[in-house]
């Protein structure tokens, strides 16, 4: 589908790992809407649509951003439903945060020794302004599995990027 060289410029405004699935987005659009063209506007229409969370804050008041990291093999018997009734709830490691903070993330390390959480915290503060990331209960506590050897690890990877840790969810 043909777009203009405004649209092209609109869409580089995506953060770039989600502009392939915005530029799907943007040309299912205009086939629904039976245009020829992608224009700029027709761009601006999905982001907001698509893509409203990550733009809310430049316009508006700084709401709190919050992530969860636990551990990959826990994650085989256990769905986080501890962890996200917690924050929904805010209670125990979530108490502190009003009702307009937000859980932008929620993902597990990727494996020994936590490869994953540089990367996904990395893109979680330069696309979408990341505060804090907890560790979830299941990597700081000794139970049906062992605690995590590599905790230190992940902890100071994640503050390197200049990104506050919590330990704990909700035990
Ligand atoms: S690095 Fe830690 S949190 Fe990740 S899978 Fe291994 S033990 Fe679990």
């Amino acid at each position: 589908m043909e777009w203009t060289q405004d649209a092209q410029a609109e869409l580089e405004k995506v953060p770039r790992f989600v502009r392939n699935m915005a530029k799907s987005a943007v040309e299912k659009l205009a086939k629904e809407k039976g245009v020829p063209q992608v224009t700029v506007e027709l761009v601006q229409e999905t982001r907001d649509k698509y893509f409203g969370l990550a733009e809310k804050d430049k316009a508006g008041k700084k709401s709190t951003k919050v992530a969860i990291v636990r551990c990959n093999t826990v994650s085989e018997v256990c769905p986080g439903v501890g962890c996200l009734r917690a924050f929904n709830n805010r209670k125990l490691h979530f108490e502190q945060y009003g009702p307009d903070a937000e859980l932008i993330g929620f993902f597990t390390c990727g494996g020994c020794s936590g490869r994953r959480v540089s990367r996904l915290v990395e893109k979680l503060k330069e696309n979408y302004d990341l505060d804090v990331v907890h560790l979830s209960s299941c990597i700081l506590m000794d139970g049906d599995f062992p605690k995590c050897p590599f905790k230190n690890h992940i902890k100071q990877s994640i503050e390197i990027k200049g990104v506050k840790v919590v330990e704990g969810t909700h035990h």
